[in-house]
C-alpha cells in the first residue's frame, strides 16, 4: 500500500472542511437574505399600494376607464411601480406598463384571488409581459353593491437579484479569504504535527541504527513530550545495556582469544556457535567460512566429530587424545563438557583443545635418549668387560695378546669418557641455561674463531686438511668465549671428520640481515635431506657404524645448538650429499 504523508492526509481532510461550511453559509445567507428581501418589498408594496388604494376605489366608481389608465401610467412611471386596476368583472381598467383593451381577465391571478379571499394577496411569478420575475401584490377595493374590484401593484425582482449578487459575491469573497487563512492555519497546523514525528522517527531509525549519541528534541506538547521522553529513556537504557553486553562480549573474547588452548563450541545440532583464535588455528579453520555451519562440514577429522557426537548423546565430561594429519602430525588432547544454560538445560558441547604435540615429540626424545644412552655406554662396558674377563681367564700371561686387550679397553674407557663428557657438557649447558643465564661480553668474534681453529689444527694436518678463515676484525658480539669456542670446535672436529684428506675447510664470520653468522664449510660428504631437521637432537647419528668409527658420540650438534640458545641465536645446517655441508651459528647483533 502506497503510504500518505500526515500532510497530505490532514490537509484535503481541512480543504474539504472549509469549502463544505463555505458553500453551506453562502447558500443560507443568500437563501436568507432572498426571503428578507422579498419580505420587505412585499410589505412596502403593501404599503404603497394601501396608499394609493382609496384614491382608485374613488376613482373605479366614477371616472371613465381611460382616466384610470393614464393615472396608473403617471403614477407608476413616477414610482417606478407597476399598477394595474382590475375591475370586479376581472377586466383591466388601467396599467401601468400595457394597455388594458389587449390585456386578458385578470381575476384569474393568484395575486387577486388571494387579495379577495384574505384581504391581501401577493405572489412571485414570471411575467411574459414584462419577460422577468415579478413581485405581485393585490388588495381589494370595496365598491358600493358588494362589488369588489382590486389594485395590484408589481415590482420587478431583479433589483433584488442584483442585491442579492452582490451580497453573495462579497460572502464568497469573504469565505475565500477565511478559506485562505484556513488553509494557511491548516499547514500550520499538520507541519505543528509532522515535523515532531518527523524528528521522532530519524531518532526512532538513530537508535535502531545503535547511534545514542543524540537525543530527540522534547516538544512543549504534551503527548509528543512524553513519546520523546520515553524513547530517550528507552534509547539511555539500550546504550547502557549494549555497552555492557559490548565490554562483557570484549572481555571474553580477549579472555578466549589469549587462552593457549583451542577452545570451540557446537549446540545440539552440532553446529559450530564459537571458537577462539588458537582453535581456529589448530583445526585450519577460518571464522568466516564455519559460521552457522556443522562441524562435519568445518572439521573433517573423524575423531574429533565422534567425540563430540559422544559429548553431546551422553551429556558427559570426556577426554581423549586425537592426531590431527592435516598439516603434519599434531596430538590434540581433548577435552569435551556439555554446555547447559541459565536453566541448567542442555545446549551444546564445549571442547578444550590442547596441542601436546611438543610433549609427545618430548617424550618420545626422552625415551630415545635414554636408550640411546644405554645403548651407547653399553657398547664400549661390554667390550671393556668382554676383554677384562678374556685378561682374567689367562690372556694376561699372554704379553702381546694381553697389550692388544688393553688398548682396545683403553680405547673403549676414552669411548666412553668422551661420552660421559659429553653428557656432563650437555647437562651443565642445560642447567646454566634453564636457571641463570650465562655471562656475555661484547668481544671481537676473531679471536674466538683463530683460537678454535688452533685446536683443530693437528687433527686437520694428519689428513693434510687445510682451514681458511676469513673473519673482519670488527666484528664484534656479546658472547661466552669458552663456550662459543666448544661450539666451533665441535663443528670444525665434524667438518674434518666427514671430509676427504686434502681438502679445504672453510670458517667465517659475517654481519648479515641484523645478525652475526658463524660459518664452517666443508666439501665433505654431506647429509641427505631427511637427516637435517633432527641433525641437533641428542645421540642422533646418520650413518651410525661410521660416526662410531670416528669417535662420534651423536652429541656433538646437540651440544653445539645449546651453546648456541644460550646466546640468544640459533644453529642451522644447510647440506648437498656428495658436494658439502655448511653449519652455522645465527647471534643476534647488540648495537
Ligand atoms: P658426532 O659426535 O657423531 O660427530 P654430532 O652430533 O656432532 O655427533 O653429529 C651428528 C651426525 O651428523 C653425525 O653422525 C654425522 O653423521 C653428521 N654430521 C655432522 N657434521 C657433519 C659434516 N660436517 N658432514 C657430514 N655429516 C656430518
Amino acid at each position: 500500500m502506497r503510504r500518505k504523508r500526515l500532510f497530505w492526509q490532514l490537509f484535503p481532510t481541512f480543504i474539504i472542511m472549509v469549502l463544505i461550511s463555505l458553500i453551506a453559509v453562502t447558500w443560507f445567507a443568500s437563501a436568507s437574505y432572498k426571503s428578507f428581501f422579498i419580505n420587505q418589498s412585499k410589505y412596502d408594496l403593501i404599503a404603497r399600494t394601501y396608499l394609493i388604494k382609496d384614491k382608485f376605489s374613488q376613482l373605479v366608481i366614477d371616472t371613465e376607464s381611460a382616466t384610470i389608465d393614464s393615472i396608473c401610467k403617471a403614477l407608476g412611471n413616477k414610482s417606478s411601480t407597476r399598477i394595474t386596476v382590475i375591475a370586479p368583472s376581472g377586466k383591466v381598467l388601467g396599467d401601468t406598463e400595457e394597455d388594458p383593451a389587449t390585456m386578458d381577465n385578470h381575476n384569474d391571478r393568484p395575486e387577486v384571488i388571494e387579495a379577495k379571499n384574505e384581504g391581501a394577496g401577493s405572489s412571485i411569478r414570471y411575467s411574459h409581459t414584462l419577460k422577468q420575475d415579478m413581485l405581485y401584490v393585490a388588495l381589494p377595493m370595496n365598491l358600493p353593491e358588494g362589488r369588489t374590484a382590486s389594485i395590484r401593484t408589481s415590482i420587478s425582482l431583479a433589483s433584488i437579484g442584483d442585491a442579492l449578487w452582490s451580497i453573495n459575491t462579497k460572502i464568497i469573497i469573504g469565505g475565500l479569504v477565511i478559506a485562505g487563512i484556513m488553509i494557511l492555519v491548516s499547514l500550520y497546523m499538520s507541519r505543528r504535527i509532522s515535523v515532531p514525528l518527523e524528528e521522532i522517527r530519524r531518532g526512532a531509525v538513530r537508535f535502531a541504527t545503535g547511534d545514542f549519541s543524540q537525543k530527540i528534541p522534547v516538544y512543549d506538547s504534551l503527548e509528543f513530550g512524553m513519546l520523546a521522553d520515553s524513547m530517550n529513556q528507552m534509547a539511555e537504557e539500550l546504550d547502557t545495556r549494549i555497552k555492557a553486553i559490548i565490554r562483557q562480549r570484549n572481555e571474553q573474547e580477549a579472555v578466549l582469544a589469549s587462552m593457549v588452548e583451542g577452545v570451540l563450541a557446537v549446540d545440539m545440532d552440532e553446529r559450530v556457535i564459537g571458537h577462539n583464535r588458537a582453535a581456529r588455528e589448530l583445526l585450519g579453520i577460518s571464522a568466516e567460512s564455519s559460521e552457522g555451519k556443522t562441524l562435519h562440514e568445518v572439521v573433517r577429522n573423524i575423531d574429533l566429530q565422534r567425540f563430540v557426537a559422544r559429548v553431546l548423546a551422553t551429556r558427559e565430561s570426556a577426554e581423549e587424545e586425537i592426531v590431527l594429519r592435516d598439516a603434519g602430525e599434531k596430538y590434540i588432547q581433548v577435552h569435551g563438557t556439555v554446555l547447559r544454560d541459565a536453566h541448567g538445560h542442555s545446549i551444546g558441547a564445549l571442547v578444550v583443545l590442547n596441542d601436546v604435540t611438543r610433549l609427545h615429540r618430548l617424550e618420545a626424545v626422552r625415551r630415545d635418549f635414554v636408550a640411546n644412552v644405554s645403548h651407547e655406554l653399553k657398547t664400549p662396558v661390554t667390550s671393556i668387560k668382554g676383554f677384562v674377563e678374556t685378561l682374567l681367564e689367562g690372556a694376561v700371561n699372554e704379553p702381546e695378546s694381553a697389550k692388544r686387550f688393553l688398548e682396545v679397553i683403553s680405547r673403549q674407557a676414552d669411548r666412553l669418557h668422551a661420552i660421559i663428557e659429553d653428557l656432563l657438557t650437555l647437562s651443565r649447558m642445560e642447567q646454566d641455561y634453564g636457571r641463570t643465564k650465562i655471562s656475555l661480553r661484547l668481544e671481537p668474534l676473531n679471536a674466538v674463531l683463530k683460537s678454535a681453529i688452533q685446536v683443530c689444527e693437528l687433527k686437520a694436518q694428519e689428513s693434510n686438511i687445510r682451514i681458511k678463515i676469513s673473519c673482519p676484525e670488527d666484528i664484534r658480539a656479546k658472547i661466552n668465549a669458552p663456550l662459543l669456542e666448544q661450539a666451533i670446535i665441535n663443528l670444525i672436529d665434524n667438518a674434518i671428520k666427514y671430509s676427504e684428506p686434502e681438502s679445504v675447510i672453510g670458517v667465517s664470520g659475517a654481519r648479515e640481515n641484523g645478525e652475526v653468522v658463524i660459518r664452517v664449510t666443508d666439501r665433505g660428504s654431506g647429509i641427505a635431506r631427511e637427516h637435517l631437521p633432527r641433525l641437533f637432537e641428542r645421540f642422533y647419528l646418520v650413518d651410525k657404524a661410521r660416526s662410531r668409527k670416528l669417535g662420534g658420540t651423536g652429541l656433538g650438534l646437540a651440544i653445539v645448538k645449546h651453546i648456541s640458545q644460550a646466546h640468544g641465536g640459533y644453529p642451522k645446517v644447510e647440506s648437498i650429499p656428495g658436494k658439502g655441508s655448511t653449519f652455522s651459528i645465527h647471534l643476534p647483533v647488540v648495537e
